[in-house]
């Protein structure tokens, strides 16, 4: 395979921009090698600039659920756009996608539409601290809710801590109030609360998919549910990747655990800009202009992009069985994956979610971001560069989640599965 435009248009690239990328991960960094420049995308393929063709389990890092172009998304924007592209007015398709959202989760009686996850979260940890009257937030190592100032933090490792800034540029009086503990321990969420004054929120990734795929334990969000409300303390579930992506109802179906917030954000807007943040009447009515909580977007609620996402999500609804096919073909994956590696003496753990799946080279099972930084980066990274270089695009990361769309088939499963085995060989 050759990549030479590619690594033409990224050698450009970096004259003008940082990095050469506009979100870091894209640029390969911890893979190695040139990102592939795409030229476009069509069903479970993506096309480079050098003419080479891969099958898609990134899918814009979730959104795609349909896959590329889908032929009623791609109509909906089309002709939202003939109507104007923004109007800064109310119009009626995001009540529609409202009342969709609304219907579909159990914990969100009223949503407001934003346009992006990272905006989405940033509002709802405002609004819960505007409706507690409490400054601390906890947030859990690894869990990733965007790039907002008092959220990029992460914390030594063991006991709770407040948290250190993750990036120069957030002065740590920002981050003093945004305590860390670890995912699937309870004890450590518990300090938290011995250590603070007033705890708004505590927010997580019910199935987290930011250090790899890694999903809560029942029990766990069970005791965490019951120590939020023993404080009066707002559970948010940010469900910007798993969101319409484990499974159509939210993460609450699965796990018997009601949120009194949720986040959303990539499936909801179709492959557009859009994230979203609902949750219990009494929660919601405290945002501006129902409320005193201030959070506005010029483009917030795009009819283009809610034109997009009112298309996925309806279709989604049409077609619930597909969360048990796409499941099935995750899962076969993942088995292929474990057969290779069996063989080969690799170790390798496997997790699936309706349509997410994720693996990590390692011989114990991943419970939290400690365990997913235990495992075999230098085997990822070859892995990686490997399967490109066959037709496969993956994740460039061990810490990412890998999705399978509708426009994925068996054979294209079966085939991915001989491209394992050719490249863990080698
Ligand atoms: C992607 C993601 C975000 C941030 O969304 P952006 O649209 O990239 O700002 C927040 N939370 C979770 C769980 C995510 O996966």
């Amino acid at each position: 395979m050759k990549f030479e435009k590619s690594q033409e248009a990224f050698k450009e690239a970096k004259e003008y921009i940082p990095g050469g990328v506009d979100s870091p991960v894209r640029a390969f960094n911890s893979v190695g090698g040139t990102p592939p420049f795409i030229k476009e995308a069509k069903g479970a393929y993506l096309y480079d600039i050098d003419g080479n063709g891969y099958i898609d389990y990134v899918q814009s890092w979730g959104p795609l659920i349909f896959g590329h172009r889908d032929e009623s998304i791609e109509e909906a924007i089309v002709e939202a756009v003939k109507r104007g592209t923004s109007f800064g007015a109310p119009t009626e398709i995001e009540t529609k996608l409202a009342k969709l959202i609304v219907d579909t989760f159990d914990s969100i009686d009223k949503v407001r539409f934003v346009s992006s996850g990272t905006e989405a979260v940033m509002s709802a940890i405002r609004l819960a601290r505007g409706y507690t009257g409490k400054d601390d937030i906890v947030k859990f190592s690894g869990c990733y809710h965007g790039h907002s100032d008092s959220l990029l933090v992460s914390a030594g490792s063991g006991a709770a801590t407040f948290g250190t800034p993750s990036s120069p540029g957030v002065p740590s009086d920002f981050t003093k109030h945004t305590l860390v503990a670890t995912y699937n321990d309870i004890e450590s969420v518990k300090r938290c609360f011995n250590e603070s004054d007033g705890i708004a929120c505590v927010i997580i990734e019910p199935i987290a998919g930011n250090m790899g795929l890694v999903p809560a334990d029942k029990e766990f969000l069970k005791e965490l549910r019951e120590l939020c409300d023993e404080h009066n303390t707002v559970l948010i579930f940010d469900e910007v990747m798993s969101g319409f992506r484990a499974t159509f109802y939210g993460a609450e179906s699965i796990t018997a655990v009601k949120p009194d917030m949720v986040t959303l954000g990539k499936v909801i807007g179709g492959g557009m800009p859009v994230g979203a943040f609902g949750g219990k009447k009494e929660i919601m009515s405290k945002l501006s202009p129902e409320g005193p909580v201030y959070q506005a977007g010029t483009l917030s609620g795009n009819p283009v992009a809610m034109s997009a996402g009112y298309a996925a999500i309806s279709k989604l609804k049409q077609n619930q069985r597909v969360y048990g096919v796409l499941e099935a073909r995750a899962k076969r994956l993942m088995e292929g994956l474990e057969e290779v590696c069996a063989k080969l003496d690799i170790p390798v753990q496997t997790t699936v979610r309706g349509s997410m799946f994720g693996f990590f080279f390692n011989d114990k099972e991943v419970k939290n971001f400690d365990d997913a930084a235990s495992s075999d980066e230098k085997l990822f990274a070859k892995f990686h560069q490997g399967m490109l270089n066959e037709g496969y695009y993956f994740a460039c990361s061990m810490y990412e989640t890998g999705f399978i769309s509708t426009a994925i088939t068996d054979e294209m499963i079966e085939e991915t599965i001989k491209g394992f085995e050719k490249v863990l060989r080698t």
